[in-house]
């Protein structure tokens, strides 16, 4: 069993102190969420953790490892795939094309093939756009290329960076419920969002940051019924 753990993290950008006595878990299996308004510390968590950030002090472990001590693409290799804010879908390629890509740590082709076959599956808008341009996509159906790439890759955590933004509210129902669904495949996920209605109703778990620090913590469904929560995430 890996669970991801983080244990009183500071992080700094020379004097701005983004992460403070950070502590979060995120046990296999679950979808926890990372709540929190603009400059929160939410991105900055999932980059600690794919090491492209670095803390100062605390400790970062997915299950036995110390991801402090490991490179970003040894990250990668041990099944905790990142997909940033913005999905960086690769504009001038097929949508075909981008998924494969998420293959790009895995020798055998056949898997590779099996997971983009479930990636169409699970998203039949990316199948009927198989040939077409990525940065010719609506930003739901780039949103989905980036979760079937990340898909391909065979994700054991997957962090997702604000997998809501921009998109028009079916949409993000549409986002969710293909996250709900990796997860019942068996994938763990960490889902920072400023949509804490979308998030909280997916997540088993969360945690609302505020300036760095950790300020509320629980089952979804109690945060989501926490006055304090409604009041400051959820609006009336
Ligand atoms: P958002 O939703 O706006 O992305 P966030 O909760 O993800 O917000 P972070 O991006 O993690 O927040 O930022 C946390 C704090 O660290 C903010 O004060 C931000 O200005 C600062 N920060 C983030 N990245 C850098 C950087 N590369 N250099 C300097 N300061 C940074």
């Amino acid at each position: 069993m890996s669970t991801l753990t983080l244990e009183n993290v500071e992080l700094y950008y020379n004097r701005v102190h983004a992460l403070r006595n950070l502590s979060i878990e995120v046990r296999e299996g679950e979808i926890v969420s990372l709540l929190g308004n603009n400059g929160a510390g939410k991105t900055s968590t999932l980059s600690l953790i794919s090491g492209l950030e670095k803390a100062k002090s605390g400790t970062v472990r997915w299950g036995d490892l110390d991801l402090t001590k490991q490179r970003p693409w040894d990250i990668v290799g041990a099944g905790l795939l990142h997909i940033p804010e913005g999905r960086r879908v690769f504009s001038t390629m097929t949508v075909h094309e981008n998924l494969l890509l998420g293959g790009y740590l895995v020798k055998d082709q056949k898997l590779i093939q099996e997971r983009a076959d479930y990636a169409y599956e699970l998203m039949p808008r990316l199948a009927e756009r198989r040939d077409q341009q990525g940065g010719t996509l609506s930003g739901g159906e780039q949103q989905m290329l980036a979760l079937g790439r990340a898909l391909v890759g065979g994700p054991k955590l997957l962090l997702l960076d604000e997998p809501s933004m921009g998109l028009a509210p079916l949409i993000v129902k549409q986002v969710m419920d293909i996250i709900r669904e990796v997860n019942q495949q068996g994938t763990t996920i960490l889902l920072v969002e400023q949509n804490a209605r979308a998030a909280l109703k997916i997540a088993d778990r969360a945690y609302v940051l505020e300036s760095g620090r950790v300020t509320m913590e629980g089952p979804a469904s109690e945060l989501a019924a926490d006055p304090r929560v409604i009041e400051a995430y959820l609006g009336a």
